[in-house]
């Protein structure tokens, strides 16, 4: 091993070929190629294979790091494959999307000094490649089950879920109120991190799994809560966190100021073909603008980017804290400033200025603080340090709370935090109702893809423990 492996002290750690700011800044492609197969293994050479690997620990799904690496450095990526698909159902997905920075790479012990394995970029070239060899195959249980599960959301929590279910012979029925499959890896993500045939090729799998889909279909509106318990012996709740939080500042309501998932929504819709109201009509539309973006986590990022794209006079990102306490990742930060957009760093909104429309930002500098009980410093505002910033385009990007969905599904005994996500006991991942089980982030709040699949394959084993239960019952009763 040692002569394949180790070999982070020779070999740098190189990204796969990313293509230069001015050519992307023009198209809405993915801005990394994949590795070629020799400089894949390369880079996973450079793994240590520690024996207490902390890259492992740190992954929300506990992949097997060290071991796919090594078979990806040995040329046997069949075998990765296997390995990797063992622990997640969308591999490709994370490999692309996961802030690694945060998660596995900013873990792994040769990070200090040496720069970090690229996981994630291996990760994506093994299952990359086992789509284009054929590798990755509908699911064929070695039986079938007769009780079925009804999912409620086709994002990653309901569709790992799903997927672990039908390979334990359950029958699946997903219900979406979207026309498309996927939640925010359809509509919120932008194909410049994440081209969108990946997530319909992952859709196609499933179909041809024997998952059955309603889409256009609302839980609540188009059919009950009431009658998914009837037709299902369980029932998972993956409907994700929308409601978008607002700016309480004079001229809020002013035309030219939208909300950054309208926006972000609008423009993957026109990318996928749809006609869009908002984009025909420049009010979606960042073209020949001065946008200003407020917020700084992953949203802002994908706004400020997608202006740029669509060919926006200046993007500015205004946040209120500082660039080591956002909670974006630093790798998007790094691409939005090569791509032209300017960060505000430590300044905030107080007001939105315009008569008919918007047209200037009046922010405040900010400076930070003590920490506050949560431990971060607290933003205060710099007297007499205003300034109005040029704007035809401000899209808030603040964060996601849940919906009110004990009323949205008509079900006032479900069981809500007092953040609004839902109430679940985390041993059973059952909420208040019985059969009646919840995963991603309208457990969580607003989080990562990567703890939605973990939270929807961990759904999945308890729908099947507790639809096993129930069958013995009902024989231990049918003997009596
Ligand atoms: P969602 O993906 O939100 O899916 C929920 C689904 O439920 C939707 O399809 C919705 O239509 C459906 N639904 C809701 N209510 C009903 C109902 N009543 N009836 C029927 N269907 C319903 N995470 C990362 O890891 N990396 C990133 O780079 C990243 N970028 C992001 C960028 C943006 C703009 C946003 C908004 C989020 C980003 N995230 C990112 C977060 C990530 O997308 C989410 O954490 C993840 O999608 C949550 O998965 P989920 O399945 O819980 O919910
Ligand atoms: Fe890293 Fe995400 Fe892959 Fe885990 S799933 S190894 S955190 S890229
Ligand atoms: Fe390899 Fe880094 Fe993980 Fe250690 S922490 S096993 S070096 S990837």
């Amino acid at each position: 091993m040692a002569e394949r492996m180790l070999k982070f002290v020779g070999t740098s750690q190189a990204m796969p070929d990313k293509r230069p700011a001015a050519e992307r800044r023009r198209d809405f492609d993915e801005i990394y190629s994949n590795y070629a197969r020799e400089k894949a293994a390369e880079q996973a050479a450079r793994c240590s294979q520690c024996g207490v690997p902390f890259c492992q620990i740190h992954c929300p799904l506990q992949n097997n790091i060290p071991d796919w690496l090594k078979l990806t450095a040995e040329g046997r990526l069949e075998e990765a494959y296997e390995l990797s698909a063992a622990t997640n159902n969308f591999p490709e997905i994370c490999g692309r999307i996961c802030p690694q920075d945060r998660l596995c790479e900013g873990n792994c012990v040769i990070e200090k000094g040496f720069d970090a394995v690229t996981i994630g970029s291996v990760e994506k070239f093994i299952t990359d490649t086992a789509w284009n060899q054929g590798w990755v195959k509908p699911i064929r249980p070695r039986r079938e089950r007769t009780e079925s599960v009804g999912i409620i959301g086709a994002g990653p929590a309901g569709l790992a879920a799903a997927e672990q279910l039908r390979r334990k012979g359950y029958q699946v029925a997903i219900y979406d109120r979207y026309d498309r499959v996927g939640g925010l890896l359809i509509y919120g993500i932008p194909n410049f991190k994440l081209e969108k045939d990946i997530v319909q090729r992952r859709e196609q799998l499933l179909r041809d799994s024997q998952v059955v889909f309603h889409l256009n279909c609302e839980v609540g509106r188009d059919v009950s809560m009431e009658e998914l318990r009837r037709r299902h012996g369980a029932v998972l709740i993956a409907t994700g966190v929308y409601k978008a939080r607002d700016i309480a500042a004079p001229g809020v309501g002013l035309p030219g100021i939208a909300a950054a998932l309208d926006y972000l929504t609008a423009s993957n819709r026109s990318g996928l073909g749809d006609s869009v109201p908002g984009i025909e009509s420049g009010a979606l539309h960042a073209e020949g603008k001065n946008v200003v973006v407020v917020g700084g986590g992953d949203t802002a990022m994908d706004c400020v980017r997608t202006a740029v794209r669509q060919g926006a006079k200046s993007v500015k990102c205004l946040y209120r804290r500082d660039r080591a306490n956002m909670p974006g990742s630093q790798r998007e930060v790094k691409h939005a400033e090569e791509e032209g957009v300017e960060f505000v760093w430590l300044s905030a909104p107080q007001a939105f200025l315009g008569k008919d429309h918007v047209s200037h930002v009046r922010t405040v500098r900010i400076h930070l603080g003590m920490p506050d009980a949560s431990g971060r410093q607290a933003p205060q505002e710099i007297p007499n340090s205003h300034a109005n910033i040029e704007a035809d385009l401000v899209l808030k990007a603040l964060g996601f709370d849940p919906e009110d969905l004990p009323e949205a599904l008509a079900t006032p005994d479900l069981g809500v935090t007092r953040w609004g996500t839902l109430d679940i006991d985390w041993r059973s991942m059952m909420t208040s109702l019985d059969g009646v089980f919840a995963a991603g982030d309208i457990v969580r709040g607003a989080s990562l893809v990567v703890w939605a699949v973990r939270d929807g394959r961990d759904a999945a084993e308890r729908i099947h423990s507790y639809l096993t239960t129930k069958a013995l019952n009902a024989q231990r009763i049918a003997a009596e």
